[in-house]
């Protein structure tokens, strides 16, 4: 193989470029994966505009992986040079009260710890990782499996913590359909019988909305909650369940503003808003009574598993637009202005 690879890093906060590296080996216990395609998070535009300190530099960034096992690093088993897989991204510790529930995602020793996050990710050749973070894919193309490690993931896992209040007839408001909520729409359309109710600022994202299986679509305005409302009816009635896949003032507002007595809110997306709680029934209220709050992250390796089965039986597909790694740099620059619908794809 040879020395060195192309990799797309952050080189300094801030800065992403594209850079020839050592490649990776296999250190016990790890795989040297081939890597077949990465999805373009927005978390990564978060991570490049976090304050310096906050994650490690350089570092290779790409948290969405698939790809083929290429090498196994010394004592791996059960794993051949070949095989298709996708990346479960969290490293947790193994040890905290959450990992050993398979929690992986509520760690309680390891802040954010994961591939592309604490340690390289997958916006290169080739990626050395724990041969434990492997699922196999079958036969999902690759540029499937990638966003369903994250942008298919994250929306699954904030379904499952809201499903007991998912019942049919109930309904719920999507906030964001970008890579994460266009996925979002198609698992609430694939596993429970509500409304959905879609929101965006963007018109074509409220038209793949409608493609991936929304029954309302909203577009994002002054006017976003009386819209919503109704559809939902007054309150104290109103959605049932609200994920949020933005994550700022504005949007966080509308959320509480819809969301009905006993309803639950998911607040997915990290885009540095603040929600204000004030545990009064007062007029008026900042949330409705009984109402609960989540944030979600991310999401288990067993919820993986279920989410790649709902890729291989067709009812989950990502909208991909593709490009390869040299054009990476300017896929996060089209995802930052608002260019990007469904989920950029990185092809080495
Ligand atoms: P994206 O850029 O693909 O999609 C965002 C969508 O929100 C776009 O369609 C955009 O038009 C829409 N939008 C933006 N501002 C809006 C507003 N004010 N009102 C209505 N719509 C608006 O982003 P993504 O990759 O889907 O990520 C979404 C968010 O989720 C990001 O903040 C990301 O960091 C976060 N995230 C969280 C987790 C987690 O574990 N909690 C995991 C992955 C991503
Ligand atoms: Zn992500
Ligand atoms: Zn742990």
């Amino acid at each position: 193989m040879e020395d060195d690879l192309r990799a797309v890093r952050m080189t300094a906060p801030g800065a992403l470029e594209q850079v020839e590296v050592p490649t990776p080996t296999a250190g016990p216990g790890e795989v040297l994966l081939a890597v077949g395609a990465v999805g373009v998070c927005h978390s990564d535009l978060h991570i490049l505009d976090a304050p310096p300190g906050l994650f490690p530099t350089p570092i290779t960034l790409g948290h969405e992986i698939a790809g083929t096992v290429h090498t196994l690093g010394a004592g791996v088993t059960g794993w051949s040079t070949g095989d298709p897989v996708a990346v479960y991204g969290i490293i947790g510790c193994g040890t905290c009260r959450g990992c050993l529930h398979g929690r992986e995602n509520e760690c309680r020793t390891v802040p954010p710890g994961g591939i592309g996050l604490s340690r390289d990710g997958g916006l290169a050749e080739y990626v050395a990782l724990p041969a434990s973070r492997l699922l196999h894919v079958g036969n999902l193309e690759l540029a499937q499996a990638a966003p369903l490690t994250d942008a298919g993931l994250t929306p699954y896992h904030a379904i499952e913590l809201a499903r007991p209040a998912l019942r049919p007839g109930t309904s719920c408001v999507v906030i964001g359909i970008g890579g994460l909520g266009h996925m979002a729409v198609q698992i609430l359309a694939a596993t429970t019988a509500v409304r959905i109710i879609a929101v965006d600022s963007n018109v074509a994202a409220l038209d793949l909305a409608t493609r991936m299986g929304a029954h309302h679509v909203v577009q994002a305005g002054p006017e976003t909650v009386e819209k919503i409302r109704e559809i939902v009816g007054p309150a104290p009635d109103g959605a049932d369940v609200v994920i949020d896949c933005v994550g700022v003032d504005p949007t966080l507002t509308t959320a509480r503003s819809v969301v009905s007595t006993g309803g639950r809110l998911l607040l997915v997306g990290l885009g540095g808003g603040t929600l204000p709680v004030r545990p009064v029934a007062d007029e008026p209220p900042t949330m409705p009574l009984e109402t609960s709050v989540v944030i979600p992250f991310w999401g288990t390796r067993a919820e993986l598993q279920e989410v790649i089965a709902l890729g291989r039986v067709g009812l989950l597909n990502a909208d991909v637009q593709i490009f390869p790694l040299d054009r990476a740099p300017e896929a996060y620059d089209l995802l930052r202005r608002g260019e990007i619908h469904g989920r950029a794809v990185i092809v080495p």
